[in-house]
């Protein structure tokens, strides 16, 4: 046996282990997928879920160092979707029984801003009859905020811890009180009282990051007990000062066999979470998403953002799909994910097992 097959006997992993398998070269890593589409079919089962990606606004009161809509960034026009383009794309996912969307934007906590969202998220449950599950992805907010849109009926959010290394989370971003990782974590925790189901995730081979963070960003994943993860390789933008470490980066095709593999041993240490195939995935290989499938996600997410702001919501270059519209997104995602021997799950809501045993321990 090898060590990497011994590994995988486990019934738990600790970090040596995880580094281990992360380090693991191609033919080892076959056991590792092996194993990952083992556990998902017998804990979380072949389905795949969608959610539709609503890319809202790209107005953004932070400057992370990575990413292309940071507000330093002047080189975009800003723009805000009209409720009625929100509510478009909202239908278009209830009627495609895609049964949940995510609301994502650059982060803004300014009370018109709070009181739109607030009105958007009541607008959609009425229009779908309560029928569609709504994921927001709007950044880090007060606890009164995350609850009054909460009440106003969103179930999951997705907050990003981006490196769980707080020296590491500091070289990303600017050193000032919005920026603070301490914030992100009460953040996190905050949305975990509020009632929520939550995500988080990583970037994926930045600048500066060691397989030993990225073990420990699984390790934080596990000691959060979180719902859901979405995770992707991290891919640079020349507008960005995080752009001036590139020539420190993995190759593409590195950055990508890393993120697949972090997804198959996330798949075996949480088995019954959702998992992202995230589009940074895709960006890498058009391929990316089905092969994360293969790894042991289960959730994917169609983008529905109208086509003339696509360019405009460019996080890093190559972001795939910008001039296809949602149809065509959908036909060729469905014959892919076939192909990956998954099925997509129309009209369930896919909920997080995981939360689902958190909320009822004893069904
Ligand atoms: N503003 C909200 C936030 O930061 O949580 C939500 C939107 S933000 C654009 C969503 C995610 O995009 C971030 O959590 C980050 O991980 C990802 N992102 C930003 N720049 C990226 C890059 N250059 N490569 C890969 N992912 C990136
Ligand atoms: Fe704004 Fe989110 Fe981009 Fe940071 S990652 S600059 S918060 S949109």
């Amino acid at each position: 046996m090898t060590r990497v097959e011994e590994i995988l006997e486990k019934g738990s992993l600790g970090k040596e282990d995880i580094v281990a398998l992360l380090s693991a070269g191609e033919d080892d890593s076959v056991a590792i997928f092996r194993k990952a589409r083992e556990v998902k079919k017998g804990s979380v089962g072949n389905k795949v879920y969608f959610r539709g990606l609503i890319e809202y606004s790209n107005y953004c009161a932070k400057n992370c160092f990575y990413c292309g809509i940071r507000s330093g960034n002047s080189r975009y026009a800003r723009y805000e979707m009209l409720d009625d383009e929100v509510l478009e794309s909202a239908r278009y996912a209830w009627e495609n029984r895609f049964a949940s969307i995510v609301l994502q934007s650059g982060e803004r906590d300014d009370e018109a801003f709070i009181a739109k969202i607030e009105r958007l998220i009541h607008r959609m449950q009425e229009m779908t009859r309560h029928e569609l599950h709504i994921t927001l992805s709007l950044g880090e907010q007060k606890m009164e905020t995350y609850r009054r849109w909460f009440q106003a009926g969103a179930h999951r959010y997705l907050l990003r811890i981006e490196d769980a290394n707080p020296g590491l989370y500091r070289k990303l971003h600017p050193n000032d009180q919005r920026h603070s990782y301490r914030g992100r974590v009460e953040a996190l925790k905050a949305l975990r009282a509020t009632g929520y189901q939550v995500g988080t995730g990583v970037m994926i081979g930045l600048p500066f990051q060691t397989v030993s963070d990225l073990a420990d960003d699984l390790i934080f994943f596990r000691d959060l007990d979180i719902d859901m993860v979405g995770m992707g390789p991290y891919i640079e933008h020349k507008d960005t000062p995080l752009y001036e470490h590139r020539d420190r980066l993995l190759p593409l095709g590195d950055r990508l066999r890393l993120s697949l593999k972090m997804v198959a041993v996330l798949r075996i240490m949480m088995k019954d979470i959702n998992i992202a195939a995230t589009t940074a995935l895709q960006a890498i290989d058009p391929i990316g998403r089905e092969k994360a499938l293969q790894a042991g996600a289960n959730v994917i997410m169609p983008n529905l953002t109208p086509v003339k702001y696509r360019q405009d919501y460019l996080l890093y270059e190559n972001k795939p799909c910008l001039d296809e519209e949602a149809e065509h997104c959908k036909s060729c995602l469905e014959t892919r994910i076939q192909m990956a021997g998954d099925t997509i799950a129309y009209g369930e809501w896919g909920d997080s097992k995981h939360f689902e045993k958190r909320k009822n321990p004893h069904e």
